[in-house]
């Protein structure tokens, strides 16, 4: 039997203990050469453009010959105003590359020693940057769609006599989501949060180009798909698959979105859930990558993502860790 691709050595091509054996000169090279790969490494304004710069070497800063604006490898840049070391932030890189089914911040804040918030804040910077693949491509191949329901569980209550009818929107919290994912059967998984699964539809209208065929299960709000895609529909109640017609793709996408949440993150608030959304989807994407190519893709990602608006100052506005 052959060995499992993520099991061979091919599939380890980084190592926590060269990133801290490399030391800071090192990691802040490979920072460079991701952020200005055209000039290989040489530092490019982010200001003007201009590619003349004197270098400030006690504070890897640079002051552009042609502005006289300062910078650095980050500025601009999701990892804008950074306070970690390069190498702590390769490291924090490379342990997100490793997790296969996520990583909470408690569990990075005590791998890297920083602050859970820190830990946070820098995770949910690197899960945008990353979702800014998928962020306006259309899906071309054959796609499958479904929907899953997240958050907004209700405990019972301990004497049966007190419980609640849990079905009725009264009772309900109002934290319930549902992720809808779109996956192409060789391809990529776009994913959203919405309250309701029926607004599939008019995702699948926008996100999906015309004549592509579309896989959804027998619930009666994909029978609109039909007038904009050729659309196979399989019956959950009779058959996972039949003839090549089913949703597996995007269950499995929903296995590891699942084990996510209630291994890794125990609870996710509904106004973060796209971001570990996007993150499953990605990794779901990328499974059969090695993990050097994965903590590349991810520092690439964020030396190209802008800085975040959502992120930013983050640790001063919010205490909670979700
Ligand atoms: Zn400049």
């Amino acid at each position: 039997m052959t060995q499992h691709f993520l099991l061979s050595s091919a599939a380890r091509t980084l190592k926590l203990k060269d990133i801290y054996k490399g030391g800071e000169d090192a990691a802040y090279a490979q920072f460079c050469k991701l952020r200005w790969p055209e000039t290989d490494g040489e530092a490019v304004c982010p200001h003007c453009g201009c590619c003349e710069s004197y270098f400030i070497t006690t504070r890897r800063r640079y002051k552009c010959a042609a502005c006289g604006k300062q910078f650095s490898v980050t500025s601009g840049t999701i990892l804008h105003s950074r306070k970690l070391d390069f190498t702590d932030l390769l490291a924090a890189i490379c342990l997100l590359a490793n997790a296969a089914k996520g990583l909470s911040a408690l569990q990075l804040s005590r791998d890297l020693g920083i602050h859970a918030k820190s830990a946070w804040v820098l995770a949910h910077k690197l899960r945008e940057a990353l979702a800014d693949e998928t962020d306006k491509i259309k899906l071309d191949d054959e796609c499958e769609i479904d929907g899953a329901y997240f958050g907004g569980h209700i405990r019972p209550a301990n004497v049966a006599e007190k419980r609640v009818d849990r079905r009725k929107g009264r009772h309900q919290t109002g934290k319930r989501r549902v992720v809808i994912a779109i996956r192409e059967r060789k391809g990529r998984t776009l994913t959203f949060v919405r309250k309701q699964e029926h607004e599939g539809v008019a995702i699948a209208k926008a996100r999906i180009a015309r004549g592509t065929v579309v896989n959804a299960d027998e619930a009666s709000h994909w029978d609109t798909l039909n007038a904009f895609f050729p659309t196979e529909r399989i019956n959950h109640s009779e058959a996972y698959s039949v003839n090549g017609v089913h949703t597996n793709f995007v269950e499995s996408y929903f296995s590891r979105l699942r084990k996510m949440v209630s291994g890794q993150h125990h609870w996710v608030s509904p106004q973060h859930l796209h971001q570990y959304a996007a993150h499953a989807a990605w990794l779901e994407d990328h499974r059969r990558e090695t993990n050097g190519c994965l903590a590349g893709r991810i520092l690439r990602n964020a030396l190209a993502a802008p800085i975040s608006r959502t992120w930013t100052g983050r640790w001063q506005k919010s205490a909670s860790l979700t």
